[in-house]
């Protein structure tokens, strides 16, 4: 008698909380609406997958955050990176809540005018401003953040070349205790650099040194680099006075406070460790109110936060496209939401819900994109419910960087809606179509017959 073939168990772990008299408690809550919205009218009118964004949940952040700001300290400007989401609607309504713009690039830039923000309520930094950017801002008076001596030296001649004085801060590295340092940008402080080029700003005389400026890293969950960067700037103020007796107008924070998402291989959730708007207001406002600067001469705040403002109120309506076993027996879902237009997946463990009531059965499961990649998996390992072939699927918390860094691969990105506060619906950016991505495309006359 042939030996009966050996076959590999596959065990799936039930993972059961206390029961109460129907079951266990499911661990995840349908989402079927965002903001009074039917996710299911989402999908129906928008197409799956699809973008949306909060109104309300945009103001809220927004209120939250300059509240715990201007509750500390009265000088407080808020300026919107624009890289994190430049979508113009999203941009105005930071605008009209008294935003001003903050941008990396003669592109955005150019978008920061066009959504009528005046000159001199544009912040431009990064280390690439070509020479026609710089004259431009330059003529805009607009705060152009200097990022190393060879734009220090153009901005220079471009100054006697227009017979202007351009308003300018620098951007300073520095060592506040969280490492990586991000040195890639600005003048470093602890090597000389920083107060090397301010002394160059200031014998030139052709500059006119409103501000500093630093932006010490992105999704920082502690506060007290903050209160470290703020000191170290407060200090360079105070020098700066008692050697050129000049009065820096604003210290600059930039960005990088971190959002409630869950960074890849952490342990505890995003929601439980990442500070609140008020932790870092207390961090930097107390460096600057108990630095020795006298209190008339205090400079404006300038914060650029970013994702911290954005990132809760967008999500993505998606849907299963079919669920398979992998080799191993673990439980698989294709989704039709890809890293090409959730490009946060790589590094945060995004929050994912069924768009409509489910079963109470939960499995660990691996949730992949659509596209023909390896690297399209949206989540490696989650406990999911069991859902079908066309339910829908709710990931929340991807209003920033993905509608700036999504791309257009294999498939084509999807309609953004906006949801006011009224609970209408503006799409406010189009579908992709074959159209928008040959409409750029030339053909050859030899290859057209
Ligand atoms: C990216 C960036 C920001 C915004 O960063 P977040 O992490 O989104 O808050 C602000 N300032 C500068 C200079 C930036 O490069």
């Amino acid at each position: 008698m042939e030996k009966l073939k050996y076959e590999r168990p596959i065990i799936n772990k039930i993972n059961l909380g206390i029961p109460n008299k129907f079951g266990t408690k499911p661990k995840f809550e349908p989402i079927t609406q965002i903001d009074g919205v039917p996710v299911q009218i989402l999908a129906e009118k928008f197409g799956s997958p699809v973008m949306v964004i909060s109104e309300k949940k945009i103001k809220e952040t927004y209120k939250e955050a300059k509240r715990a700001f201007t509750t500390r300290y009265p000088k407080v400007q808020f300026a919107w990176s624009y890289k994190t989401n430049y979508l113009d609607a999203v941009c105005r309504i930071f605008h009209k809540m008294g935003s001003w713009a903050e941008v990396v690039s003669g592109f955005e830039y150019d978008k920061a005018l066009s959504n009528g923000m005046p000159g001199n309520q544009i912040i431009f930094n990064g280390p690439d401003k070509s020479l026609k950017d710089l004259e431009k801002a330059v003529i805009n008076k607009s705060y152009i953040h200097i990022d190393h001596f060879d734009e220090l030296y153009d901005l220079i001649e471009i100054a006697e070349k227009l017979d202007e004085k351009p308003k300018v801060a620098i951007r300073i590295n520095m060592n506040t205790g969280i490492y990586p340092i991000w040195d890639k940008f600005g003048f470093n402080l602890e090597n000389g650099d920083a107060w090397n080029a301010i002394n160059k700003i200031m014998i030139s005389g052709k500059l006119d040194l409103v501000g500093l400026h630093t932006h010490i890293g992105t999704f920082i969950n502690t506060v007290e680099p903050y209160g470290v960067a703020t000191t170290k700037l407060m200090d360079l103020v105070i020098r700066i006075n008692e050697k050129f007796h000049t009065l820096i107008k604003y210290i600059d924070l930039g960005g990088g406070f971190a959002s409630t998402n869950t960074l890849r291989g952490s342990y505890l959730q995003g929601s439980d460790t990442c500070p609140s708007f008020d932790a870092y207001a207390e961090a930097i406002t107390n460096s600057i109110i108990n630095s020795g600067m006298d209190i008339e001469n205090l400079p404006m705040l300038i914060l650029e936060s970013g994702r911290a403002l954005i990132d809760e109120a967008g999500s993505i309506v998606g849907s299963v496209i079919a669920n398979k076993r992998l080799a191993d027996g673990r439980r698989s879902m294709i989704i039709d939401v890809g890293v090409n237009i959730l490009f946060t997946a790589f590094w945060y463990d995004h929050l994912i819900n069924p768009g409509q009531s489910f079963s109470y059965n939960s499995e660990e499961t691996t949730i992949y994109g659509p596209l023909c990649m390896n690297i399209d998996c949206i989540r490696p390992n989650m406990q999911f419910p069991v859902l079908k072939k066309g339910d829908l699927i709710v990931i929340s918390k991807i209003g920033a960087y993905n509608m700036t860094q999504w791309m257009q691969f294999i498939t084509m990105r999807p309609n953004v809606v906006l949801i006011d506060l009224q609970g209408q619906t503006h799409v406010i950016r189009q579908n992709e179509t074959l159209e928008t991505i040959t409409s750029l495309e030339l053909i050859p006359d030899y290859l057209k017959s």
